[in-house]
């Protein structure tokens, strides 16, 4: 309805009006601002033990976390790394590093050690805070390059302890730091639209800026209150967690359910146990839910929102997990890291709910422009019309961490983020996905970047050049295959090359299947044409 079509651009904006957003408040004190309404209501349950944290608790450890950090000599604008399965802790050294202007860069603690040295290193973190099954990875990096460890579970020799060095000190020794609205906040890391991950600079005006667009106003996006209890199953170490669940929960006093992994029998009992009523999930979650066969032995009645992201949801997925969730409404929402991450949000969650399509990924949020653009021209396209989907508004990222290139090639002079994804809106502002032009893989929801597993299969005695894309599988959404140039006279197995490359890689980017070629198709200056690998094994499945 809202389409401004001026010389150049045709824009879309969002169906509800612009929100004020307090765009100058650094991230803890806008998710803290209205903390007065609920300090005694339940903030964190850990659903592994029951624990519950009281806003009020939430507050007070995340300040002497933040005290303790400083003791540790953390300063501001300084990086630590939350290495963490989903846990209090995890929390409380986000916020605690968020009040001293500190940066947190999240990673899974299931990477291999080389996976995280390189997080570690290109982010200069100062320290990793994480789990004890996960410090033997750590030591010899952390000895040479003085990295301090610090473990939430176990006390271990030559590392700090969470309870004991940051929960038990002085909250009145928190240093007074100025932070700025464009200082940055969160660094996940993010592949984007080529190449090696990379780190995503989020600011507070950007985080902000995001869960505002989602939970802010008389007519959210995201409708969400203090009675709302949501589910936090996807791991808070990818931003779609930390922004939609964790940030946007603490910005309207929500209870927040803790579970440190997904399982399916534990995940339906806390369900029932706790009441939820908002379920953020991915499709592999979505796909658990509608195959079990124990989920109609589960009271899921107070359940009202079901939201899909970070991969494309089936419409034979959202009817099957449809009927499992009597009163939910169901819808996706479409995120990006780079872009903050919210671009779209489904407008059945809004607190005056409009019609959806099936399909549809959302409409874009408030405060922000969408356009979609002819991937050859770059002319900006009407509705209906497929192309290269392009966001700008005050919540993407400020760039990539030290590389001024790859950010200019995803944020354009205007201001507009390129997410190489192709997708339209249709005549009533809904979004639709239809394909990716880039070269990410997404197993679950979670990233693979080709280029780290190229760069993995070439230094292969055998290999003497190699090419990895993605190819559909139903239980994870896509798996990486690699095609490889054997060397001259070479009879090694794909199994001893999948081999090779699993001992390097954490479990999703294991290489499902290796097929032998001649040679990788490349273009005039050397970049890997992975279209036409795609279309090789399509033609291969196709002939069987
Ligand atoms: P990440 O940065 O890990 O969140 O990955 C972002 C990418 O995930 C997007 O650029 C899309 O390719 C994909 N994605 C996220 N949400 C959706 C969705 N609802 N439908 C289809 N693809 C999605």
């Amino acid at each position: 309805t809202q389409t401004k079509t001026d010389q150049k651009d045709i824009i879309f904006r969002s169906k509800l009006p612009d929100i004020y957003i307090p765009k100058h408040l650094p991230l803890h004190s806008y998710c803290g601002e209205n903390i007065s309404q609920f300090s005694s209501r339940p903030c964190l349950i850990n659903g592994s033990n029951d624990r519950v944290y009281t806003y009020a608790e939430v507050e007070i450890t995340s300040r002497k976390v933040a005290a303790g950090l400083h003791k540790h000599g953390i300063k501001q604008t300084e990086t630590i790394m939350l290495l963490l399965p989903n846990c209090p802790e995890f929390v409380f050294a986000f916020l605690g590093a968020s009040y001293i202007g500190a940066v947190s860069t999240t990673a899974n603690p299931f990477f291999t050690s080389s996976e995280i040295i390189k997080q570690a290193k290109a982010s200069k973190t100062k320290l990793i805070i994480t789990v004890s099954t996960t410090v033997p990875k750590l030591k010899d990096f952390s000895q040479e390059n003085h990295v301090k460890i610090m473990c939430i579970d176990d006390k271990i020799d030559g590392c700090l302890h969470f309870s004991s060095d940051l929960e038990n000190s002085d909250e009145t020794t928190l240093p007074d730091v100025e932070i700025r609205p464009d200082d940055v906040v969160a660094l996940p890391y993010s592949s984007g639209t080529t190449g090696l991950p990379k780190g995503v600079m989020l600011t507070h005006k950007g985080l902000v800026t995001s869960v505002a667009q989602q939970v802010d106003g008389d007519n959210a996006n995201l409708y969400m209150h203090h009675e709302d209890v949501v589910m936090c199953t996807l791991p808070l170490f990818h931003i779609y967690s930390m922004n939609s669940i964790l940030l946007c929960g603490l910005r309207v006093g929500a209870a927040i359910l803790l579970m440190h992994k997904f399982e399916i029998v534990t995940f339906l009992e806390l369900i029932q146990r706790y009441k939820v009523t908002i379920g953020p999930f991915v499709p592999p979650i979505v796909l658990a839910i509608a195959k079990s066969n124990v989920v109609d032995q589960y009271d899921l009645s107070t359940v009202r929102t079901v939201m899909s992201g970070a991969a494309p949801l089936g419409s034979e997925l959202e009817d099957a997990v449809r009927a499992k969730f009597p009163n939910a409404k169901l819808g996706q929402g479409y995120g990006m890291t780079e872009a903050g991450p919210v671009l779209a949000m489904c407008l059945a969650f809004a607190k005056e709910p409009f019609e959806i399509k099936s399909g549809a990924c959302g409409t874009v949020v408030r405060n922000s422009e969408m356009k979609i653009i002819d991937t050859e021209t770059g002319a900006s396209l009407p509705r209906n019309q497929s192309g290269e989907i392009c966001i700008r508004g005050d919540q993407i990222m400020k760039g990539y961490l030290n590389d001024p290139e790859a950010t200019e090639r995803t944020i354009d002079k205007e201001g507009w983020l390129h997410t190489g994804d192709i997708g339209y809106i249709d005549d009533d502002d809904e979004l639709f996905i239809v394909d990716r032009l880039k070269e990410l893989i997404k197993y679950k929801g979670f990233q693979v970047a080709p280029p780290e597993l190229e760069a993995l299969l070439v230094p292969h005695p055998n290999v003497s050049d190699a090419a990895v894309v993605s190819m559909k599988d139903e239980g994870a959404g896509e798996v990486p295959v690699a095609f490889v140039v054997r060397s001259n006279g070479s009879t090694t197995t794909e199994d001893e090359i999948k081999q090779f490359v699993s001992k390097q890689v954490i479990f999703y980017k294991r290489i499902n299947r290796v097929f032998g070629v001649d040679s990788i198709p490349k273009s005039p200056s050397g970049k890997i044409v992975r279209k036409d690998l795609r279309a090789k094994l399509a033609a291969r499945f196709l002939n069987g």
